[in-house]
């Protein structure tokens, strides 16, 4: 009997439709793989008794002869930063500690609506900021990878970290995460796995607790790229209660995945070679350029000029949207509340924040209040946002001579837990190739390209136009098929 839990999205679903195993079997397994994992921190809440209802659903549809929903049997690990009704969601903040949300984000609906059922909720980044996990009040979540002959703890990336560790340490087939400046891409290129960011709109921010709502956006993590498309179509969708939601039906991505980029072109932008890039990096870039043109792309390098200031920009435009968005935590309407003896309103709010925030979510703030108060804001917020327009514009430009665009997910591979966590310029520095398609709203995927010479995953990204996810999604396919990638960590929690 093969063990479940090595099984993705896609095989868990043919094979409870074709009945070669129980759904239930299959929720149970990974019930049993989260129970024993604790020592990687991935789950704040565990729900085993969700994943078990959606496959006895799934058993009694299959049993009745009905047709199956497209995510019959799949139990997901959901990121902390989705409400869910009735299990704690606590954006892993102690400002959040016992708040039970009275409903259900809409992207978790929809994954439920598709028949998936719940593993637990996921640790994560404190209110998505961050890239290394460490953030998180309620503990870092511990890369199951590796180096060789070094029991050193590694980052599993932010701020989706429990989403990639519970996925390449086979807790999960599947996890959402969500990106706001690469917290999809990122994590899943330190952990090998594959993710997608679709574009702004695509999936609904309705029960995302906020971060910064212009750039949130939701998306899968999951072991290869079939596996995403399936996942991704589920998540998104039109939604009334999202005024930024597209007004569009949902392509069936994974009907039309292929590999055969012929005709197409794979634009290569001269500066994402930034100065310090270590030598495995640019040659696994140049490995995948190669891929690309084996798959029978066309290469073209092509210019994006405002790429050096996609960082500055982003760390003005994501800290002034999250002051405004974490204005409501006050200690009035949600989670903890810190009153001291005699305080007046004013105490208690302040008590609240110092009390409830982390020092990274109180960076932010101070920075984003800074850069909107009066005085400042036309030097900075203003400016920032033309910036954002800029580079908007480079990538249109850009996708006049190509389809989409190659480019490592991030500078380096995995780093040492702690590594960074002294300098945040250090750490801010780890985004800087996944902000810019942030900051234009466009798609992009990580997938898994090679190892390092000390055995750790590197990422390769993919880019593309504004919807064009299909293209996002045959082109990390054509790599994947090239690249071979299989390698997974070795269980030693
Ligand atoms: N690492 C980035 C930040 O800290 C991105 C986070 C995210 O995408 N949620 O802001």
């Amino acid at each position: 009997m093969t063990d479940l839990t090595t099984l993705g999205i896609a095989a868990i679903r043919d094979g409870v439709r074709d009945g070669q195993f129980k759904a239930r079997e299959v929720a149970e397994a990974f019930n049993a793989k989260v129970a024993g994992a604790d020592a990687l921190n991935a789950f704040l809440v565990k729900t085993p008794e969700h994943a078990l209802a959606a496959a006895d659903a799934a058993d009694a549809a299959r049993a009745a002869g009905e047709t199956l929903k497209p995510l019959a049997g799949v139990p997901i690990g959901m990121k902390d930063l989705f409400a869910t009704k009735g299990v704690a969601t606590t954006a892993a903040s102690k400002i959040l500690e016992g708040f039970v949300p009275p409903y259900e984000s809409t992207v978790s609906q929809n994954l439920w609506n598709a028949g998936a059922g719940m593993l637990g909720k996921l640790n994560l980044d404190q209110f998505a900021m961050g890239s290394s996990n460490e953030t998180s009040a309620f503990g870092h979540v511990i890369s199951p990878w590796r180096r060789p002959n070094d029991t050193a703890p590694l980052a599993p990336g932010g701020s989706s970290g429990g989403s990639s560790t519970a996925v390449s340490a086979g807790l999960a087939p599947g996890a959402t995460g969500t990106d706001t400046g690469g917290s999809i891409r990122q994590p899943a290129a330190f952990t090998g796995i594959s993710g997608i960011k679709p574009t702004y709109g695509r999936c609904s921010r309705w029960g995302t607790i906020a971060f910064a709502s212009s750039l949130d956006q939701a998306g899968p993590m999951a072991r290869d790229v079939r596996d995403c498309a399936i996942m991704l179509e589920a998540m998104a969708g039109f939604d009334a209660k999202d005024a930024t939601s597209l007004k569009l039906d949902v392509p069936n991505w994974e009907a039309a995945l292929s590999t055969d980029l012929k005709g197409k072109k794979v634009g290569v932008p001269k500066e994402y070679r930034v100065d310090g890039m270590p030598a495995e990096i640019e040659a696994l870039w140049q490995q995948g350029i190669d891929w690309m043109r084996d798959a029978g792309a066309e290469i073209v390098e092509v210019s994006l000029p405002h790429t050096k200031y996609a960082l500055p920009a982003y760390y003005i435009i994501a800290p002034a949207e999250a002051s405004s968005n974490l204005a409501r935590y006050d200690g009035v309407r949600y989670g903890l509340r810190d009153l001291p003896e005699g305080a007046g309103l004013q105490d208690m709010y302040a008590a609240t924040r110092a009390a409830g925030f982390g020092d990274e979510v109180k960076r932010r703030i101070l920075i984003g209040t800074y850069v909107l108060s009066a005085g400042f804001y036309d030097a900075y917020y203003t400016q920032a946002q033309k910036v954002r327009t800029l580079i908007a514009r480079d990538f249109e430009r850009a996708f006049e001579q190509c389809d989409v665009l190659l480019t490592p997910t991030a500078p380096s591979a995995a780093f040492a837990l702690g590594e960074k966590q002294a300098d945040p310029l250090a750490m801010y520095l780890n985004d800087v190739f996944t902000v810019p398609a942030s900051l234009a709203g466009l798609p992009a995927m990580s997938v898994p390209g090679g190892l390092d010479k000390d055995g750790l995953p590197l990422g390769l990204q993919i880019i593309g136009k504004p919807l064009d996810e299909q293209g996002v999604l045959n082109a990390g396919l054509a790599i994947e098929q090239r690249a071979g990638f299989t390698a997974r960590p070795q269980a030693w929690w």
